[in-house]
């Protein structure tokens, strides 16, 4: 992959610096690998939006880490026009609990709190800014509201006499790196999974550029995830404003503030091919975004694909209704229609006096997303995830 890379001198070089992240009992420090990616001084005077990408802030999710590589690998001989951050490793905690031969790392073995709900955002510190800000030009809206909300993280990091717990202390250590950026970009995976794009219902629009064939749109509701904690503040903002009788746009222009969670497929699992796919897939959407610069027209375009999308309210999860071992039917990322099986339950202590096996199905036309990533389940299990009144995303004006 990229093999001439080698031979020549790269465009762009990369610097590693290691963030300390906490410590264990013993005195062993968690530390995070940091890679960033200069922009060298740009003569024309627009301001294009920076970059934050991490990786495996859920312990078995560790796909992203191959699509971080091979973004560098690629990123290396191709023009960028900001600062790119990229971040593998984000969580050493969830990246090393492993029980048996599976990693675990979704929660926190300690408060049982899911790593990724653990960021922060105090939404009563918009409303006094926007009503002091309400004649502020989009450039310092712009750098007075990041400032806010690095102060904000600073304050909870550094000024909290009654400390953090440690996967706060994490959490909120990756997103000041990410405040600092204007584009984040936080990689997943799903158990067993298909691709899947969360995307903020504000830039609908970003989701036909990567080559992500589902997207689960999301409300400006705040329930902890970084995703969630960059985009939030800013959508808040922009709404406050509008109350006010303000208008602001905060996905282009001046303040151009996007995240995304990237859901790259399932668990436990490294690909680098896929991961270069994925990495192509994401400088796609770089270069809508005009971080990066093509030789070529064709160069960095998303692919043509059927795009389904949801709303988050239709993206639902269904639990087993009964415990048993799991026949898991459904093909990811096509409808399956109404009553068509889902799955279907092997109960082996009804043989013979009862029934053995149980059809699961549904009654409505779903597309099944991910699944659970084990055959045996307990009544109440999240069996499978799917998109319920579901539509497909209208193509980008050919002219892209
Ligand atoms: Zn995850």
């Amino acid at each position: 992959m990229n093999q001439n890379a080698k031979n020549r001198t790269p465009k762009n070089q990369v610097s590693k610096e290691l963030m300390h992240v906490g410590e264990m009992a013993s005195g062993v420090q968690l530390t995070v690998p940091v890679y960033r990616m200069k922009a060298l001084p740009n003569s024309n005077e627009e301001k294009n939006p920076s970059v934050y990408i991490q990786a495996n802030m859920h312990g078995a999710e560790v796909q992203g880490n191959a699509v971080i590589f091979q973004l560098l690998e690629l990123l290396k001989d191709i023009k960028i026009n900001s600062d790119i951050t990229l971040v593998p490793y984000a969580n050493p905690v969830g990246c090393n609990h492993k029980n048996g031969e599976y990693t675990l790392g979704r929660f926190d073995p300690i408060t049982g709190v899911n790593w990724n709900r653990m960021y922060y955002f105090d939404e009563s510190v918009i409303e006094p800014f926007a009503k002091q800000h309400i004649d502020s030009e989009d450039s310092i809206v712009e750098a007075n509201f990041k400032q806010l909300l690095l102060n904000e993280i600073d304050q909870q990091l550094n000024h909290n006499i009654y400390g953090l717990t440690t996967g706060k202390r994490i959490a909120f250590q990756l997103q000041r790196l990410a405040h600092h950026a204007d584009i984040v970009l936080d990689l997943h995976t799903g158990p067993i999974s298909s691709k899947h794009l969360y995307c903020p219902e504000y830039c609908k629009k970003s989701a036909n550029y990567f080559d992500i064939p589902h997207t689960i749109f999301i409300p400006n509701s705040f329930d902890g995830a970084l995703d969630e904690s960059i985009f939030c503040p800013w959508w808040t903002l922009q709404e406050t404003f509008k109350k006010l009788g303000k208008e602001i746009d905060i996905s282009q222009g001046i303040i151009n503030k996007e995240s995304f969670t990237v859901e790259l497929g399932s668990q436990e699992q490294i690909d680098l091919k896929v991961a270069y796919e994925d990495a192509l897939s994401i400088l796609s959407y770089l270069h809508h975004k005009k971080v990066i610069e093509a030789e070529t027209p064709e160069q960095f375009l998303p692919q043509t694909m059927l795009r389904y999308a949801c709303y988050l309210k239709d993206y639902k999860s269904f639990y087993s209704p009964m415990g048993g071992m799991i026949d898991y039917l459904a093909e990811f990322g096509k409808p399956l229609p109404a009553g068509e099986p889902l799955a279907r339950i092997l109960r082996m202590d009804n043989y013979g006096d009862g029934e053995a096996i149980h059809n699961i199905s549904l009654e409505q036309t779903v597309i099944p997303i991910l699944h659970f990533a084990s055959a045996s389940v307990n009544q109440g299990t999240e069996l499978y995830k799917v998109f319920s009144n579901y539509f497909i995303l209208p193509e980008l004006d050919s002219k892209i």
